[in-house]
């Protein structure tokens, strides 16, 4: 059958064979025909090009040149013996070189013959020279040729020491994309190819390797970046609308004793706009009938956690549990005592959860949500141990949701027949076009505004040198009434967490700050969690001025009167935790200042991401330079979240595409919802095919 021509084992074709199929699995993830055919090139060389010698100098890359050979010698003693010829165009000589098995070129050679070259062109003391060029005897017809293209694929060091080099993957797609066999079904139905004038999936597949003109080699890539994303978002629209025709969420219309009681008698400030708007659009969801799978995006401060709580008093109003899991036992905690200091006055139970929960209280706990005398159960991954079951648990509200693994999420309401609303909140915001293609599945909502008593977080650099002076500033803030947080990197060796450099450096502020004149907190990982809680006590307390801290208080952690946050070696961190620790700090009205220390030559990108913390506190500006700096399956955690691995599409750059993508896939499902129509069959068989081939960031 034809179309199984693609699902051929790579080692049947000539040239692999059993052992280079291994090769070809190991390193570069091709196991069949098709595997090899979407093995792209990354860029092309116009091999119709002809350079001439005189317009070589040392930058030029791998370049074609046509001459005449002369002076065709063998040079050099020993080791330093080599085969050397000259190359003569109309325009100048080059030196072409052979170090190794030259035995065999000087044989062919022949002088005053006419060659095209090519090869990397190499300086040594101002003297142009090609090292082993390719090289062949110019034949006339060459020139008839025109247009030839050749391409270079993104090869492993394993690949080239066999060997296996661009050619010879080219000589295998060859064999497949001209064998009288190679067909290839589009699922994309004609209906959306031709307006948008796509070319044809079979065709698309040739011309990526084969290119006809430059034209070809773009309208290829077009074609297989739309792909891409349309069908991630034909499985996002899919997933979406049978959630909305399922209709099987909690209604929840009750408009709510306690969530009014809270907000007239409870509530110390006023909520911003953009809370507010926040807060309606989650209303709207839950009181809908449909399962609310919600992304809520908002700046490091910008009050998730009181949109949370809102959202919990409503499920409780509709007389349903609700759960908010945290990424740390630290967090979890502190959630815990604030919004049990919150409700405080309201009929409402609130308890926690942790991995180190005493066996007896665990227990109690267990009896109490079965029965539905808990409403509120807050906790870390504790939450979705097997034998903790709700009685009706509507809501299940996820913190700072880039440390969550996603099969982790899944649990949670997987046991339930009626799933319950979800409600994940990041503190890594991205810009929100990428948030909905990549959460394409989930509803986004956005807080893009802070409250309004804070005053933006004035942000320096220091280097080393500077370090008494930055101390002196320290014990002013100390003298006002302030504290500080002193953060320094955990270095991981072999496995291993090496806590000297944040012991030394613990060493060195004692000497600035001299107990029992100053108190200072020490907290890591590496602390039972008791003496973690208590140390974080002390410091909300106001006991310790201090906290010298590994990045355990990067997420979340609420201390307001903190006012400077000094990070050590800041250029060793990546810029969303810089972002997220300087985080820490502005919380109460006070000034607060956030001092980057560093050594003093940073590499371009260190040097980068510092200018961005001194430039911006804004988390959503911060994040697009993350994603210019890393790429999005990097600042993401494409395989954390679920994103698959786009082989050309670029998230950041390629929006038309992605524009075009999601919108065909839309009007596709919805009028189409189930893809019964027969136009579509190729289209549904292709996403059954596939669809284990990423995991999901589904949430439900
Ligand atoms: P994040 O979004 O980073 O989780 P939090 O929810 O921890 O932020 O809120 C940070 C601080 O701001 C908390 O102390 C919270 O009580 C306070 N806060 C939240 N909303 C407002 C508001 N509208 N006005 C003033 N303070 C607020
Ligand atoms: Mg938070």
């Amino acid at each position: 059958m034809k179309r199984d021509f693609l699902s051929t084992p790579i080692e049947y074709l000539k040239g692999v064979g059993p052992q280079k199929a291994e090769v070809l699995q190991a390193e570069i993830n091709v196991f069949r025909y098709g595997d090899l055919l979407r093995f792209f090139p990354f860029r092309y060389i116009d091999k119709s090009k002809i350079t001439s010698i005189s317009e070589l100098n040392e930058e030029s890359a791998a370049i074609q040149l046509r001459g005449k050979l002369s002076n065709i010698r063998v040079i050099g003693a020993d080791r330093g013996k080599r085969l050397v010829a000259n190359l003569i165009d109309k325009t100048g000589v080059i030196e072409l070189l052979w170090f190794k098995n030259y035995q065999y070129i000087l044989k062919v050679l022949k002088e005053d013959a006419h060659y095209t070259v090519y090869g990397k062109v190499n300086a040594f003391m101002g003297k142009l020279s090609i090292a082993h060029p390719e090289i062949k005897l110019y034949d006339p017809k060459d020139d008839e040729k025109g247009y030839q293209m050749e391409p270079v694929y993104p090869l492993t060091e394993k690949l080239k020491s066999r060997f296996m080099d661009s050619k010879y993957i080219l000589s295998l797609v060859k064999q497949i994309l001209q064998s009288p066999e190679f067909e290839c079904l589009d699922h994309i139905p004609d209906s959306v190819l031709k307006p948008l004038n796509l070319i044809s999936r079979k065709s698309a597949l040739y011309h990526m390797h084969l290119p006809s003109s430059e034209q070809a080699a773009l309208a290829s890539a077009r074609r297989i970046k739309f792909e891409e994303m349309f069908t991630l978002a034909m499985r996002s629209e899919k997933i979406k609308s049978k959630r909305w025709q399922e209709m099987n969420g909690f209604k929840m219309t009750q408009s709510g004793v306690l969530l009014k009681e809270f907000y007239h008698n409870h509530l110390s400030f006023e909520l911003t706009d953009a809370q507010k708007r926040v807060i309606k659009e989650i209303r709207t969801d839950m009181r809908s009938g449909h399962q609310m799978n919600r992304l809520l995006q908002g700046d490091v401060g910008s009050g998730k956690t009181i949109v949370a709580l809102f959202c919990m008093l409503m499920c409780i109003d509709n007389n349903a549990q609700a759960c908010m899991m945290a990424p740390t036992e630290i967090l979890a905690t502190q959630h815990y005592i604030t919004l049990k200091d919150q409700v405080q006055g309201l009929p409402i139970k609130v308890e926690l959860l942790t991995g180190s929960t005493s066996k007896k209280k665990r227990n109690s706990i267990l009896e109490e949500l079965k029965s539905g005398d808990i409403h509120i159960l807050i906790g870390t991954h504790a939450l979705i141990e097997n034998d903790v079951e709700f009685q009706k648990l509507g809501l299940a509200v996820i913190d700072e949701q880039h440390r969550f693994g996603v099969a982790q999420r899944a649990e949670l309401w997987n046991k339930y027949k009626t799933k319950p609303h979800v409600l994940v909140m990041t503190a890594t915001p991205i810009p929100r076009t990428l948030a909905m293609t990549i959460h394409g599945e989930l509803e986004v909502s956005v807080i893009d505004e802070l409250p309004k008593n804070r005053k933006p977080i004035r942000t320096v650099q220091r280097e080393e040198r500077y370090r008494s002076e930055v101390m002196e500033f320290l014990k002013l803030e100390i003298l006002k009434g302030r504290q500080a947080y002193i953060v320094y990197p955990l270095i991981e060796e072999s496995g291993k967490l090496n806590l000297n450099d944040l012991m030394n450096g613990y060493d060195l502020v004692c000497s600035f700050f001299p107990i029992p004149q100053y108190q200072i907190s020490l907290m890591h990982g590496k602390l039972k969690p008791e003496v973690k809680a208590l140390e974080m006590q002390r410091f909300k307390d106001g006991v310790t001025q201090i906290m010298i801290s590994t990045t355990v208080i990067e997420v979340g952690v609420n201390v307001p009167n903190a006012s400077v946050m000094v990070i050590e070696d800041s250029n060793r961190f990546g810029l969303s935790q810089l972002h997220q620790l300087r985080g820490r700090v502005g919380r109460g009205a006070e000034q607060s200042y956030c001092i980057l220390m560093t050594k003093e030559d940073l590499n371009y990108p260190a040097k980068r991401r510092i200018q961005t913390m001194c430039a911006t506190n804004n988390g959503f500006d911060i994040s697009e330079v993350d994603l210019e700096l890393r790429g999005p399956g990097d600042v993401m955690g494409t395989r954390q979240s679920g994103l698959p691995e786009f082989k050309l599409l670029d998230l950041v750059k390629d929006t038309e595409i992605i524009d075009l993508a999601k919108r065909a896939a839309a009007y596709i499902i919805k009028n189409d919802p189930t893809l019964e129509k027969a136009e579509h069959s190729l289209l549904l068989e292709y996403l059954l095919a596939h669809q284990d081939d990423h995991f999901w960031s589904r949430v439900s």
